[in-house]
C-alpha cells in the first residue's frame, strides 16, 4: 500500500489553534535554504511545511500533521516548536 493510500485512512479532529510554531522565521528565510535546502519541506510525510517564495516564509499546514515527531529532530536549527495537539484534537489512527 502506498503512503498516500495509508494517509487516506487517517482521520483528524482539527483544532483552531496550531500546535506547531516556527520560532525564528528569519532563519528559514536567510540561512536554511542556502545551507540545508529547507529539509522540513521534504522530511514531513504529511507535507505540513511549504516554502512560500512570494512571502519569504514557511507556511505551516498544521491540520495535516500525523504526529510522527520527525520535525523534533529534523530541523537543523531547531526552530520548529512542535507540541502534541490539545486533548481531544489531532490524529485518529485507523488500521485496515
Ligand atoms: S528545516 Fe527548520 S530552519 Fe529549515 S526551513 Fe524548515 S523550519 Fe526553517
Ligand atoms: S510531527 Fe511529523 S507529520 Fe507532524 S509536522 Fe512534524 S514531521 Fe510533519
Amino acid at each position: 500500500m502506498r503512503l498516500e493510500e495509508k494517509l487516506y485512512l487517517l482521520r483528524w479532529k482539527h483544532d483552531r489553534q496550531s500546535h506547531i510554531a516556527i520560532t525564528d522565521p528569519a532563519t528559514c528565510r536567510d540561512r536554511c535554504g542556502k545551507t540545508w535546502g529547507r529539509p522540513c519541506t521534504t522530511f514531513c510525510p504529511a507535507r505540513v511545511y511549504e516554502w512560500d517564495p512570494a512571502e519569504g516564509r514557511i507556511v505551516v499546514y498544521y491540520e495535516n500533521c500525523v504526529e510522527c515527531t520527525t520535525c523534533l529532530v529534523g530541523c537543523p536549527y531547531r526552530v520548529i516548536d512542535w507540541r502534541l495537539p490539545r486533548g481531544g484534537f489531532g490524529i485518529q489512527y485507523r488500521y485496515g
